[in-house]
């Protein structure tokens, strides 16, 4: 009996051992047989128990203890009398013509996914790299087929990098699934029809309410043309970086002094979150430079509205805002004026919801940390399943 239990948990429950295993430090080979007595013919539905005759075959099965497992099995071809030909036995947890079981893929998946890169996983399994990729690509897919769901309520959109060919960078669009923490779908290019040509299949886009995009207008143009209830969010940090470039400019062009060190690094930061005396700093550092000094107050001020509480009081400021903006000579404020102006409607939607692209920017984050781990993709349809498996 012990002897019974303990064959049926180290190899598969249908199969039964017919001698020790022969084994070194690596490896172990199992010979074994099935414990059915009649098998089905897979070409007619007929029971047949008369055994033709038998073959060995060998299998690889999950290891056991660093051990690599072979099943030495000796399948037996019965005879259909309907058919009037042999037929081969059907061993569950085996595929037909796979030379590895079930268990094993599953194992080798478990591994692509906790161990550091694809390397490993083919030397601890001393399998080829040909045979991990097909594995894991296969069974990701099998997966992701299971489970389709439609939209949620509150999606973001974002674009990073995915490849560069032939000197071009290659976008991929990642919607992020806001209730349920999840990358949703992944999608390649990031122009509007890209994304209507990808997405356009997925059911239940009436769902979404709430989308949260960056400011880039593909993307507005896919939210407004494909969900009839979705309100569109301008993201407040890309809304606050507005500014950025023409102060890192403008800082650039001015030769500090060591002693202006300081300021130069902290002009960045918000004031509001500064101690007095390195407020100090900055203003006494700023009054030498008017240009400069202006460009700051100016994101002081976009920080300033950011923290107004209340729609109606946001669309106040937001108004009083753009019209001293008008009289302001710098280029670059003409143009935030512009953008403003023109994403008004979205900007001002933040303060009903106070939803922002933070998640959507950490899951880019993984999709970053998943493209260094494999050394970049190629294709993009093994990493959008690669991606949608890491954020599940
Ligand atoms: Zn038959």
């Amino acid at each position: 009996m012990p002897w019974k239990r303990l064959s049926h948990q180290l190899l598969l429950p249908e199969l039964e051992m017919i001698q020790i295993p022969a084994h070194t430090r690596t490896w172990a080979h199992y010979r074994v047989r099935s414990r059915a007595k009649k098998a089905l013919c897979p070409r007619c539905p007929t029971l047949s128990s008369s055994v033709y005759d038998r073959r060995l075959c060998t299998v690889k099965d999950a290891p056991i203890r660093d051990q690599i497992v072979f099943l030495k099995i000796e399948k037996r071809r019965f005879w259909c009398k309907p058919c009037r030909k042999p037929f081969t036995e059907y061993i569950p947890g085996i595929k037909k013509g796979s030379r590895t079981t079930e268990r094993f893929k599953r194992s080798v998946v478990w591994a692509c996914e906790n161990f550091v890169d694809l390397e490993r996983v083919q030397k601890a399994y001393r399998v080829s790299a040909g045979y991990v990729f097909k594995t894991l690509y296969t069974r990701l897919d099998e997966k992701l087929r299971m489970r389709q769901y439609p939209w949620p309520s509150t999606i973001g959109v974002d674009e990073h990098s995915f490849r560069r060919l032939k000197g071009r960078t290659e976008f991929a669009s990642v919607i992020v699934d806001y209730p349920n923490k999840r990358v949703f779908e992944l999608a390649q290019g990031k122009t509007t029809g890209d994304l209507l040509g990808q997405l356009g299949h997925i059911e239940g886009r009436e769902n979404v309410k709430n989308a949260i995009v960056d400011l880039c207008d593909p993307f507005k143009n896919f939210i407004r043309s494909h969900f009839p209830n979705a309100k569109i969010i301008a993201d407040k940090f890309h809304v606050l970086r507005l500014v950025t470039p023409a102060l890192m400019k403008k800082r650039f062009e001015i030769t500090g002094t060591r002693a202006d060190a300081k300021a130069r690094r902290l002009l960045l930061c918000s004031s509001h979150k500064l101690d007095h005396w390195e407020r100090k700093t900055i203003w006494d550092y700023l009054d030498q430079y008017p240009e400069l000094q202006e460009l700051y107050r100016w994101k002081e001020r976009l920080h300033k509205f950011y923290r107004t509480r209340g729609y109606y009081r946001a669309h106040l400021a937001l108004r009083q805002m753009c019209d001293e903006m008008a009289l302001s000579l710098i280029p670059e404020i003409k143009t935030l004026r512009r953008t403003l102006l023109k994403w008004r409607e979205e900007i001002l939607n933040y303060f009903l919801t106070g939803l922002t692209n933070g998640r959507t920017e950490g899951y880019n984050n993984l999709a970053k940390l998943v493209q260094k781990r494999a050394f970049g993709y190629r294709s993009f349809r093994n990493y959008r399943l690669r991606l949608l498996s890491a954020c599940a």
